[in-house]
């Protein structure tokens, strides 16, 4: 019996035999793509992976790895010229 959350292509699925000898379909779950957004704009901050992944691959290495590339480029100008 295959449960209604599990009746869809997107999912992938992984035969396996029980041990009962039957071949039973498994269903794996969906992975969340959840990438970091620029605070400022809110587009998705370039250099950053999947939710799950290490620490280093969730934000750039760079100053101000909460904004995307164009933001932080404008704000070290704000500063720059403010100095
Ligand atoms: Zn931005």
């Amino acid at each position: 019996m295959v449960r209604p959350k599990d009746r869809t292509h997107s999912k992938k699925s992984k035969r396996q035999r029980t041990p009962g000898g039957k071949l039973k379909v498994y269903k794996m779950p969906r992975k969340k793509t959840v990438r970091l957004s620029c605070a400022n704009c809110g587009k998705p901050v370039h250099g950053t992976k999947i939710k799950g992944s290490s620490k280093t691959e969730k934000r750039p290495s760079r100053k101000f790895p909460e904004l995307c590339a164009k933001c932080s480029k404008s704000k070290i100008l704000n500063i720059a010229l403010e100095a």
